[in-house]
């Protein structure tokens, strides 16, 4: 049984440029959306949950990964679900430890990163899949925080995540001896062009602020808003009252927040978006998007404070007049 999402994309890995495996495996999808009738505003994950999906089927799509994939040129694991990974009725615990042996035995691998919602984690949870990991390996438990910003985070986005509960959270991953990787956002609905900069910069500001308040490793984990069909998000789209993020903003994301920590700003759209992603013109829509990955691999700016083009100045230009 196949994920329903899985790439190869590069990734640094304390300090050393490398290769991560990212999959979303197919589950029974998040509990917190199915309770509120569609949960975070941006997120298409329901799309596809499969409420028929056992333990043993997620464990085949982990094995499929394992077998289709080349490994040898992958040193992280992002086992990612469409959901928590920490929801027992979404994954169970000897589903989660059955997943972690089976990662424990792929020598090379030298980081795992897993995510899940703040109401499911304990200490003792992330600890015992650190147990079936073994020494050699980093743990990393993710989470999205999506903003610093109460507002943007629990009104506009709707998390139903507070500031106490995600510093709660890292005092856990703390204490259970993990790293931690934080989600934010660019570009919620309702902001403007600048002000998503702005807020992604200061939400990268805080994590590591947080981070260290509490002593632990982090990285922040940018994901570029792009539009999910059956979300909030989509409706604001068609009926033009959300315009898709210029790819040159993420340049000036990465530019501000990432003398703040180690930064990863995620391109994948998992086959959700239909092509409503960042962009920003054809002559130089990909050369941005290889200097980014370029500097998710060496955490290096030279290459995005380097690129340029001729739309930049027209961007700039109505990001000045507040018309984007
Ligand atoms: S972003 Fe995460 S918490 Fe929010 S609805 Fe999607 S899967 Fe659930
Ligand atoms: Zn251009």
């Amino acid at each position: 049984m196949k994920p329903a999402f899985y790439k190869i994309s590069p990734v640094n890995i304390e300090g050393r440029g490398s290769n991560r495996l990212m999959v979303v495996l197919r589950t029974k999808g998040c509990e917190y959306a199915k309770k509120t009738g569609g949960g975070c505003t941006v997120c298409g994950f329901l799309n596809h949950a499969d409420q028929s999906i056992t333990s043993e089927d997620i464990i085949a799509q982990v094995d499929f990964v394992l077998q289709n994939c080349d490994l040898s040129i992958v040193e992280e694991l992002d086992i990612l679900t469409l959901g928590s990974f920490f929801n027992d009725s979404e994954v169970e615990p000897r589903t989660r430890l059955a997943i972690m042996e089976r990662l424990a035995k792929i020598k090379h691998v030298r980081r795992v990163s897993v995510e899940s919602r703040a109401e499911y984690v304990t200490v003792e949870k992330i600890k015992e899949i650190k147990q079936a990991l073994g020494p050699d390996k980093i743990l990393e438990f993710g989470i999205g925080l999506e903003s610093a910003n109460d507002y943007l985070r629990n009104t506009v986005i709707k998390k139903g995540l507070t500031k106490k509960s995600f510093e709660n959270t890292v005092a856990k991953v703390k204490e259970a001896g993990a790293n931690l990787l934080t989600y934010l956002l660019v570009k919620p609905p309702h902001v403007s062009e600048r002000e998503a900069i702005d807020d992604a910069v200061q939400s990268a500001a805080y994590v590591f602020q947080a981070a260290k308040k509490y002593g632990v490793s982090a990285r922040a984990a940018f994901e570029p808003v792009f539009v999910c069909e059956n979300t909030y998000l989509e409706t604001l789209y068609l009926n033009s009252k959300y315009r898709l993020l210029n790819l040159w903003s993420v340049v000036e994301v990465i530019k501000n927040a990432h003398q703040y920590g180690c930064i990863f700003v995620g391109l994948s759209d998992e086959d959700l978006s239909l092509e409503r992603m960042p962009y920003s013109c054809s002559q130089c829509n990909k050369q941005i998007v290889s200097e980014i990955e370029n500097f998710n691999r060496t955490q290096d700016i030279t290459g995005i404070t380097g690129l340029d083009c001729q739309c930049k100045a027209a961007y700039l230009e109505k990001m000045a007049n507040g018309d984007i």
